[in-house]
This record gives C-alpha cells, structure tokens and sequence, in this order.
C-alpha cells in the first residue's frame, strides 16, 4: 500500500486529508489533540458558534471516509513521544507536515519570565479549553497590556472586556510598534470591542503621534482613521462603554517590571521614530525616551514560529522548503535540508506549519489542498512503498505506551458531548481534560455495549 501521513489535524491537514482520501489513497492522521480542528477548534473566538459548529460538521465528513484513518493525542516530534524516524519506520509514501506554529515570538525583554506575562496563542488556547492549557495558570489582573495589533490582539481584547466570566479588567492598552496606518485587525473584528474605546482619549493619542507619522506622508487624522477602522466612533450618539480599550502607538515594550510576588506590575515602554525607507515602506525605530505604564498582565500577540523539537530542518523563517531567490515570494512546499542543500523527497509542510500565522481558515484549506496535490502527484509516481496499515500502526504506538484516539473514539465522544449540550441546553459543549474525555469514551462504549447485547437478549 501507499499511505500517505499527514502530522496535525487542523484545517490545512483536514483538507489535505480530505483531498488524498478522495484521490483514492489511504491517509493516516497524526495529532496532537485528541480532536481535530487545531486553532479552528481551539483558537477561534469561542462565541463564534456557527464558523466552528460549520467547520467541525466538514471536518467529521472527513473522518467519515473509509481510508481515512486517525491517531489523536500522539504527539509526533523527535523531541516527542513518535520520532521522525520511528514515523519514517511506518514506510509512509509521502507526509504532509501540518502541524501549525507552536512555539511563540518572544522579545527577550528582562523581567519576561514575570506571573502573568503570556503568549497570545497560549492564552486563546487556554480560554478556548485545550487541554492542558485549560488547568494552568492565566490569571489577569485590572490592567493589561496586549501587544500588537492584529485581530488576535482584537480576540484577546474582546474575551478580556466583555466574555471573560472570571474578568476583573479595568482597561486594556494595545501596544503598537508602528503607527495607526499599520492596524491589521478586520473592521468586523474591532466592532466588538469599539464600544470600549474612550473617543477622545484615541483622539489624543493621535494627536500624540501625527508629527512623526506626518514625516513619513502618512494621514493619521481621525477623520481618516475613523472612516478606514473605528466606524462606530463616527456616529455623534457613540457612547463609550467602560472597560476601556486605549491604544499606544509607536511604541515598544521594553522592560516588564514585577513586584514583591514576582508578577508584572509596571511596564517600561519605549517610544520609536518612525522612519521612511527608500522604497516608501516605514520602520520604527527605538529611542531612548521611556514611559512607564501600571500593568499587571501583558500578552504578546506578536505572531507564532514553528515548533524545532519536532526535529524539521529549519530556516530563517522556520521550517525549511526549497529556497528559491528568482521567486522568493512564491509559497514553497518541499522540505529541504540546509545542512545537505537538498530536497527531502516527498517530504512537505503546509497551512501554518510552511508560513506561521498567515491567513484564515479559508487560506488553510487551500494550502492543504495544494500540499496534497504535490504529494499525490509524487506518490503516483513512486515505488511500492509497503505502508503499515492502521492496525499494526495502532500496535506500533500502543508498544510505546501511547494511547492514540481513533475515529471510533472521536464518534463516541461526540455522541456524549452533544448529549451534555442538550442537558445545558448550550449550542455546544466540550471536555476541557483529556481525563474526561477518555472516561467518556469508555463509559460510551460501554453503554453501546449494553444497549446491543439487551438487544440480543431472547424475549422473555
Ligand atoms: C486566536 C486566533 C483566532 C483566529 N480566528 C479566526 C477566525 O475567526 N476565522 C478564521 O477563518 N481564522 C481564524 N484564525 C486562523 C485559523 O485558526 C488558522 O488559519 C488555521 O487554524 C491554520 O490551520 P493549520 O492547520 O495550518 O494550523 P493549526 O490550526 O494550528 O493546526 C495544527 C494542528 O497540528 C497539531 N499538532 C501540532 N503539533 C503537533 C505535533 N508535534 N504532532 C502532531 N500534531 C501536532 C495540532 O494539534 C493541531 O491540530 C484564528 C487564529 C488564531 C490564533
């Protein structure tokens, strides 16, 4: 047989999957999470009820293709419980890497060791209920610092002035290394949280920077900002609507500062230049001038970089593909080894795992769809490679004293999490510890058990 692996089921490895199933290859899931969906299911703003419910249904029809076959809670990775080279061992005709950005961009400030200092991505995880994630610590406090401005930063800024039920929010600044003309949140995003903005006090702020941003031709009136991101703030009737939300531009955090207990309490930040390059783009650089600002928790949501341990080889930009200076702009897929500066054959990485947070669900989806296009193109053409089938691997990582979740568990599973719902009366509900969720399965699987032997039990 010619299976075909795919490491990571989140919406790029899904649809990959989905595209080599129906190309009439059997592919064999690795994941991490005992459920698929990757940030799908556990980054996505948990209130957005209809995108997860939409794209959980699409990704059980997945699963339900015969030769798609799954192993969850196995955490693929050289560093990790299966090796490359115990997967390499399985003879997969081609894997397909998607398992996303893990690991978190990270300053090095002093003091980022601090309680209630965290990444964006360790956060979201944390309020959308992945396990593990779900029994640490994430406490916040009154004042919290988010830095960046995309609509991540926008997410965690919702979840912290509004969903949060344990919230004790005061007000949330979010830090900007650039100017107003470099937001990169969604006008449907900032809509949320518009309500929370203290008009005069964005007002002031832009009146803070527009000399410096004016050097670099840029327009930072609010007439103009207002028109191109805050909508809402137009209208003469706005009524501002504590927690406040407030913004720092050309600013960068530059010293975290904690108290007797070891959390964050103030937060040095520097101010920067903006600077016009010859090619018209601005960078910002840092001075010397200094604020200090009263935080007691500060989120980086400055974007995600590819997890080593896995054991790829890596480049500049993380996971290494095939370089290709006459089109550097062009998404590469192939893995390629620096060290030996040659292709790893029918190797590839796609969705965040080839670029780190870029793009929604829908740009995932087609990377996937693009990666599985090559691999099925390469498999076609390679040798007989005398792939496991999903029962001897199953074996292979029951010997190393794992305890991968199949399809049969995953349908156990769902059974009992919808009837939870029904019980609460939610639209969904899911367990926040793998514990629950093995117990549920078995208990499910006993139940099925039950219900077909009564079945088979003679009339009296
Ligand atoms: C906070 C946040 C909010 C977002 N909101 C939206 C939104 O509203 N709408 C939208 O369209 N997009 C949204 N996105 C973007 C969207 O989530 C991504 O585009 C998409 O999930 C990327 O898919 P992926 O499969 O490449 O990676 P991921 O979704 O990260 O999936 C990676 C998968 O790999 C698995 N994995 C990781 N490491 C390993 C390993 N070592 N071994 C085995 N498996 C592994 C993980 O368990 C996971 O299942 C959001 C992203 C974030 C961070």
């Amino acid at each position: 047989m010619k299976g075909i692996f795919v490491v990571g089921a989140g919406p790029a490895g899904m649809f990959a999957a989905r595209q080599i199933a129906l190309a009439g290859y059997d592919v064999f899931l690795f994941n991490r999470d005992i459920k698929p969906g990757g940030l799908a299911e556990y980054g996505i703003y948990p209130l957005k009820d209809k995108m997860k419910l939409g794209l959980r249904k699409q990704f059980s029809q997945v699963l339900a293709l015969p030769n798609v076959h799954y192993f969850g809670n196995v955490l693929v990775g050289n560093s990790y419980e299966v090796t490359l080279e115990e997967l390499e061992a399985m003879h997969p005709a081609a894997i397909v890497y998607a398992c996303g950005a893990q690991g978190a961009r990270k300053l090095g400030l002093p003091g980022a060791d601090a309680k209630g200092v965290y990444a964006a991505k360790d956060f979201v995880y944390h309020y959308n209920q992945l396990p593990l994630y779900t029994g640490m610590d994430f406490s916040t406090g009154r004042n919290i610092a988010i830095v960046g401005m995309g609509n991540v930063a926008i997410d965690i800024a919702r979840w912290l002035l509004i969903d949060d039920p344990d919230r004790k929010t005061e007000s949330v600044t979010i830090i900007a290394r650039r100017g107003p003309l470099e937001i990169k949140f969604d006008e449907k995003e900032i809509e949320y949280v518009e309500q929370h903005i203290a008009r005069a006090e964005l007002v002031a702020e832009l009146d803070r920077v527009k000399e410096q941003c004016a050097r670099c031709n840029q327009d930072v009136s609010p007439e103009k900002l207002f028109e191109q991101h805050f909508r809402h703030l137009k209208d003469p009737n706005f009524v501002f609507t504590p927690p406040r939300l407030s913004f720092r531009f050309l600013s960068s955090p530059a010293a975290i500062l904690p108290d007797a207990n070891g959390r964050i309490s103030r937060l040095e930040v520097a101010e920067n230049d903006l600077v016009l390059k010859a090619d018209g783009s601005t960078s910002a650089v840092q001075t010397d001038r200094r604020v200090t600002l009263d935080i007691d928790t500060l989120i980086f949501a400055i974007g995600d970089t590819h997890d080593a341990n896995i054991g790829l080889p890596m480049g500049p930009d993380g996971y290494a593909t095939e370089p290709d200076p006459e089109h550097p702009r062009e998404p590469h897929y192939e893995v390629w080894d620096p060290a030996t500066k040659a292709l790893i054959p029918g190797r590839y990485v796609t969705g965040w795992a080839r670029k780190a947070s870029t793009g929604l669900v829908g740009i995932a989806r087609h990377d996937g769809e693009v990666a599985a296009a090559k691999a099925i193109d390469f498999v076609r053409n390679a040798p007989e490679s005398n792939t496991l089938g999903e029962s001897e691997i199953l074996a292979r990582l029951g010997a190393k004293g794992l305890h991968p979740v199949t399809k049969a568990d995953l349908a156990l599973l769902a059974r009992v999490e919808q009837r939870e719902a029904q019980a609460h009366q939610l639209v969904s509900f899911k367990y926040s510890d793998n514990e629950a969720m093995f117990s549920a399965i078995a208990e499910e699987r006993e139940r099925a058990l039950r219900a077909d032997t009564e079945q088979l039990a003679p009339m009296s």
